[in-house]
């Protein structure tokens, strides 16, 4: 099974991936996740993309399809993977399609989490309060991190959908009611 999670930051996407992946041994690739490991290892790359997460901007699509296009031909990724921050733009939705394409799969659902804005804020504060590890995790870099979504991400959505591809939950329900949507969705029931 192949998923791509969609949503603001905030939206709850990596817990809902992170369930995914233990439940059906799916692996979940977190973008945010690989650059910040990137950053954390003081890597080439992660000392180039470094003040471009700490600012809420986006890393080049170039260096994000090499990255995802590596990573999703390991063998860790052959039973399935779910996308959590990939695509970003439209252009990473096409170089997405032409990568499944050339390696003859599939996608099988492209999940959005709508959530209200205004609710992020208060997700985010809490996860800087209890975690403390992100240098964007703050009002002033998420107010950026949101306009680049509504701008460069969010019109990926009408891209799926003209696909027939595009599936909604409402990311402001309890985790479990997110999850049992999700289920739904994939046609499995827990
Ligand atoms: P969020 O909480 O905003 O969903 P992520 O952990 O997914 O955060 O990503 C953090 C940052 O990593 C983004 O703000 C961006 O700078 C960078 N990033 C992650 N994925 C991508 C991508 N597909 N394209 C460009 N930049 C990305």
């Amino acid at each position: 099974m192949r998923l791509i999670l969609m949503g603001p930051p905030g939206a709850g996407k990596g817990t809902q991936a992170k369930r995914l992946e233990d439940l059906y041994g799916l692996k979940q690739l977190s973008t945010g996740d690989m650059l910040r490991a990137e950053i954390a290892s003081k890597s080439e790359l992660g000392q180039r993309v470094e003040g471009i997460l700490a600012a809420g901007e986006l890393v080049s699509d170039d260096i994000m399809i090499e990255m995802i296009a590596n990573r999703t031909a390991k063998p860790d990724c052959e039973k399935g993977f779910i996308l959590d921050g990939f695509p970003r733009t439209v252009a990473q939705a096409e170089a997405l399609d032409d990568m499944l394409h050339n390696m003859k799969l599939d996608l099988d659902a492209v999940i959005e989490i709508q959530v209200d804005e205004n609710a992020l804020y208060d997700r985010v504060q809490k996860r800087a309060a209890e975690d403390g590890t992100r240098a964007d995790d703050n009002v002033e870099v998420m107010k950026n991190r949101l306009e680049v979504y509504r701008k460069q991400t969010a019109p990926i959505t009408p891209y799926y959908k003209a696909k027939g591809m595009l599936k909604t939950v409402n990311g402001m329900e309890s985790i479990d009611d997110v999850a049992a949507k999700i289920d739904s969705i994939l046609g499995v029931s827990t």
